[in-house]
């Protein structure tokens, strides 16, 4: 009975102490401009595995400063989007092939527990978001790759929002953001992450409240995802790889 109170007091006092000098307040680092712009940047394929992401070049870009840039990548590479290499700096986060395929393995579990929650809660207001997006989809440019690219990731976050389940939602986008990452790994860099006629099927299925047919739906759709990735890298990834790891590797064998 008493557990509520302390609890309350504790995140009260903490929380002024997590305003920095530079403005930036960690309780919704998730917000900040420049978290997002590489989250976005990501999920578009703009910035690509393996990319070098420089303090400098992207304080200027987000006109910022440094310890505002150094805290936004801490922060992705807690999320496991970015990688810090010491004394080389941060790069965008490129996934192990099993964990490409575990990105996948946990993406069939999740969006089916999604998709089966969307139907059990659909109501007006949800029908009517959900057909406004499958719209949206429909009409799109495929020629404005960029924003086709981030409409599709949406349909799935979608559907997690549909389900209310607020966990399994942030899980979601996640994942989402780690399959993007895995396709263009180990994939030709720039394609979908999703084929563009897989989601009208799936949509028309959560509004004619079928479950099982939904869920298959979006288990073959997964399915379909994933035979595109193949364990080989291409020569380009390689010697990108190798650029990166080359001074680390010089490093090791001197330190041995
Ligand atoms: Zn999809």
């Amino acid at each position: 009975m008493k557990r509520s109170r302390p609890l309350k007091r504790k995140t009260k006092r903490s929380e002024p102490k997590r305003q920095d000098t530079e403005g930036v307040d960690l309780r919704s680092i998730d917000d900040d401009p420049v978290v997002q712009g590489i989250l976005t940047a990501i999920s578009q394929k703009r910035l690509k595995p393996g990319a070098k992401l420089g303090e400098d070049k992207l304080a200027a870009a987000f006109g910022t400063t440094r310890i505002h840039i150094r805290q936004a990548l801490a922060h992705l590479a807690s999320r496991k989007v970015v990688m810090q290499i010491p004394n080389r700096g941060a790069f965008v986060y490129r996934p192990s092939w099993e964990e490409a395929q575990d990105i996948f393995a946990a993406r069939r579990i999740i969006e089916t527990a999604t998709v089966a929650a969307a139907i059990d809660r659909l109501d007006r207001s949800g029908k009517a978001e959900l057909k406004a997006h499958m719209e949206l989809e429909a009409q799109h440019d495929r020629n404005d790759r960029w924003a086709s690219l981030s409409l599709t990731a949406e349909f799935h976050i979608l559907v997690a929002k549909l389900g209310g389940n607020r966990v399994l939602l942030d899980m979601s986008r996640e994942l989402m953001l780690r399959t993007s990452l895995a396709i263009a790994t180990f994939e030709q860099p720039g394609e979908p992450d999703c084929s563009p006629d897989a989601h009208p099927d799936i949509g028309a299925l959560i509004l004619a409240r079928d479950k099982a047919g939904a869920i298959d739906a979006m288990r073959h759709h997964l399915e379909e995802m994933e035979q595109r990735i193949r364990p080989q890298q291409d020569k380009d990834e390689v010697d990108e790889l190798t650029a990166i790891f080359r001074e680390i590797g010089a490093r090791a064998r001197a330190a041995g």
